[in-house]
């Protein structure tokens, strides 16, 4: 594998490698530090063909799925950029540029690659796969990588909402997708982990609060509400954080287990949806430093 990175890093402590391939195309991951350990969010394609309106990736369309190689390069990078840090990498997230369960060529090899133990040794529970549903690949990633998690972005629970932010994912429509993961909940035993971007006056209303509220009622679920990251140029804005607040609120009142994520990495464009290529240009011109984190 032939690819060079330049790093940027946020005051924040959370680390961006922006990758140009041997090809000439560019992809990005973001090392995110805690105390102890650190969480690597890696991309697995170049662009991403499902287009979701809210995402800088989508804007690019799909260019071409990353090589194994392209993808165990990123987590080489975070364990070499942890060093002597007395930091461990413990998890690996696949929430980065691309659509994985659209990536299986490289998904599964590398899987099993950041499992190796001669290698990256990451205990399966510690990795995710997000994915915004893609309904007919879910059963054989779980039969194949049962202890691996499963990630869903649904970010509306009505579908012509749905259909609206993520106009790719039409082929997958709710009604699918939720027995689906209903299946992968009873076949692996993982509570159902959804990501929710919080997007002010889009999906975070009475309205939208309650048929979330009823699509997860019952179930084993997890809601994490993501502030969102606007991209330059973007027209929506992120929910106000008392809305954010009650939204969260209502949720665990329901029953419905709920987190608002941190946003690391917004500083330097790192946050989730934030991850273009274009963006990466104007970044690195203006902050680069040269090579030298959930
Ligand atoms: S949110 Fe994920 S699936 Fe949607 S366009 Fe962005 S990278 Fe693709």
């Amino acid at each position: 594998m032939d690819a060079s990175c330049t790093t940027l890093n946020a005051a924040d402590g959370s680390t961006k490698a922006l990758w140009t391939a041997a090809d000439g195309q560019h992809f990005e991951s973001v090392l995110i530090r805690h105390k102890t350990r650190a969480t690597l969010c890696l991309s697995i394609q170049v662009g991403c063909a499902l287009g979701c309106r809210f995402c800088s990736t989508g804007r690019l369309g799909l260019v071409r799925d990353l090589s194994v190689d392209e993808v165990l390069a990123q987590a080489a990078w975070a364990v070499g950029q942890l060093g002597d840090e007395g930091i461990r990498l413990r998890n690996v997230v696949f929430m980065g540029m691309g659509e994985p369960l659209l990536a299986l060529g490289a998904l599964g090899p590398a899987l099993r690659g950041l499992m190796d133990q001669r290698s990256f040794e990451i205990a399966p529970r510690y990795l995710c796969v997000s994915t915004c549903g893609v309904v007919n690949a879910i059963e054989p990633f779980y039969r194949e990588f049962p202890k691996v998690k499963l990630a869903v972005s649904l970010h509306a629970a009505r579908q012509d909402l749905r259909d609206a932010l993520m106009p790719g994912c039409r082929s997958w429509p709710l009604a699918d997708l939720l027995p689906a993961l209903d299946r992968y909940q009873e076949a692996t035993g993982h509570r159902l982990f959804f990501e929710y971007i919080m997007i002010a006056g889009v999906n975070d209303g009475e309205r939208e609060l309650g048929e979330l509220t009823a699509l997860l009622k019952g179930r084993d679920a997890h809601v994490n509400l993501i502030p969102y990251n606007p991209a330059p140029g973007a027209v929506w804005k992120p929910s106000p954080r008392p809305v954010l607040d009650a939204f969260q609120q209502a949720l665990r009142t329901a029953g419905i287990v709920s987190t608002v994520r941190r946003s690391a990495g917004d500083a330097i464009a790192a946050a989730c949806g934030q991850l273009t290529p274009g963006e990466i240009c104007t970044i690195a011109t203006l902050s680069e430093t040269n090579c030298p984190r959930l």
